[in-house]
């Protein structure tokens, strides 16, 4: 069966072509990034720690690609760079390598999220992997579901994909497909 992350990767690969502007909203060590500069013509990635832009982009040069633009600010900003997209990805939660007090919060997390839900494109897809075991996890879990479970259904559809009787508090899936 595939892992949450697995699905979130091929849902918004079901949707996204080279003709595509894409983001990801939550850098970290470039995983995201580069599989999404794989599929699409253009990536904003987006993350506030100085050192997710040099894994980033250390990952990217290694695969020789050169359509993403790493920025050094909040997803929260998204609208300042990005117009339309056709897909983003969250991947929530703390950058494990990293100091793990710097986490995704509610707040900014929400309005990143309004604002890319805005842009989107009609058919577009977000997919918000919930990491919630960390302190202040919860409340940022509680918040994103909150928010999708308020969208309108003849705007957006949201499902849920999350392991049911695993250990501890493994990570999620949400996604989201505009209608209209
Ligand atoms: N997608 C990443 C990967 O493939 O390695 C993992 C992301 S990690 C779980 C979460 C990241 O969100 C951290 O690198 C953290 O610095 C970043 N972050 C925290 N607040 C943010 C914000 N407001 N805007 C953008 N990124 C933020």
């Amino acid at each position: 069966m595939k892992r949450p992350l697995e699905m979130a990767h091929d849902f918004l690969a079901e949707v996204v072509t080279q003709d595509d502007t894409v983001v990801d909203a939550t850098m970290g060590n470039g995983h995201d990034t580069l599989f999404l500069a794989k599929i699409a013509k253009q990536v904003y990635a987006f993350d506030i720690q100085e050192q997710a832009l040099e894994k980033t982009k250390e990952r990217l040069g290694q695969a020789g690609m050169t359509n993403a633009q790493l920025i050094l600010q909040g997803h929260e900003t998204l609208d300042q760079f990005v117009t339309e997209a056709k897909a983003g990805i969250f991947n929530l939660g703390y950058l494990p390598s990293a100091d793990k007090s710097v986490i995704t919060r509610p707040q900014t997390t929400i309005e990143a999220l309004e604002k890319l839900c805005g842009l989107l494109v009609k058919g577009g897809r977000i997919a918000i992997m919930i990491y919630y075991g960390h302190d202040g996890g919860d409340m940022e879990k509680d918040a994103v579901l909150e928010y999708v479970i308020g969208l309108d259904q003849r705007d957006f559809t949201a499902m849920l994909y999350q392991p049911l009787n695993q250990i501890n508090t493994p990570p999620f899936l949400v996604m989201l497909e505009k209608l209209q």
